[in-house]
């Protein structure tokens, strides 16, 4: 038999909202990923294997074929510069908004305009849609607090309820995307595993479509 299909899938939340899905396509942990310090989980019958990786990493697992499929967030999708993916479906899982945002007592700068963000391509590629040159500033975490002490004017960064926004005197002003975790394949492994590989996106899909009538049933 051939290396068991492997998935990474980034740590924590992700993780956890996605184990539905794959238990409809099969893919079942032999032991809980919430206690399990494993980093490979083995499945119920070992056809396939889980990786719990860094969500900024998984694309690269996929990319370069050390996983055959991968689920992460469209975030990190567009920072993602390779080509080695396809992404055959939107999970419809952990929806937020890439946003600027900027304080509410905001003044334009005379100066190019400052844009802290963890999202440099996503960034560049909105200012630069807009015709607009501005300075972007690379920060890896609370990304909040750049415009509250000058180091930006504004920033490009994750929103869900705007809760975090809103406790620090900022205001989300514009859409730069709309994310949700996807799944992503290794394009060479769509080719050589293609069969094993279609069914797993078809279930997945199926448990997709699963959830979102009940969900529609209920609201
Ligand atoms: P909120 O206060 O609910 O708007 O959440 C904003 C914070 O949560 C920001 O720091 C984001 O980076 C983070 N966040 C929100 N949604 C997601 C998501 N789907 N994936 C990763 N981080 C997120």
């Amino acid at each position: 038999m051939s290396n068991p299909l492997t998935i990474a899938v980034s740590k924590g939340r992700v993780l956890q909202d996605t184990l539905p899905l794959l238990k409809a396509a099969g893919i079942e942990p032999a032991e809980d990923p919430g206690r399990s310090r494993r980093l490979i989980l083995p499945v119920i019958g070992d056809h396939a294997r889980i990786l719990q990786v860094r969500t900024s990493d998984v694309p690269t697992y996929v990319e370069h074929g050390a996983a055959h499929l991968g689920i992460v967030g469209k975030d990190v999708l567009l920072e993602h510069e390779g080509s080695g993916l396809y992404e055959p479906l939107d999970l419809d899982l952990a929806h937020c908004r890439l946003m600027v945002a900027r304080p509410r007592d905001y003044q334009p700068p005379r100066r190019r305009l400052r844009v802290a963000t963890k999202f440099m391509a996503s960034a560049r590629r909105h200012y630069a849609r807009k015709g607009q040159q501005v300075e972007l500033i690379k920060l890896y975490g609370s990304v909040e607090l750049a415009p509250l002490v000058g180091l930006a004017d504004e920033i490009v960064d994750l929103v869900d309820t705007g809760n975090t926004l809103r406790a620090n005197g900022l205001e989300p002003v514009e859409t730069v995307a709309d994310i949700s975790a996807r799944l992503v394949v290794n394009k060479a492994a769509m080719k050589t595993r293609h069969s094993e590989i279609r069914a797993v996106v078809d279930r997945i899909a199926e448990a997709v479509r699963g959830r979102q009538a009940a969900a529609g049933e209920g609201a």
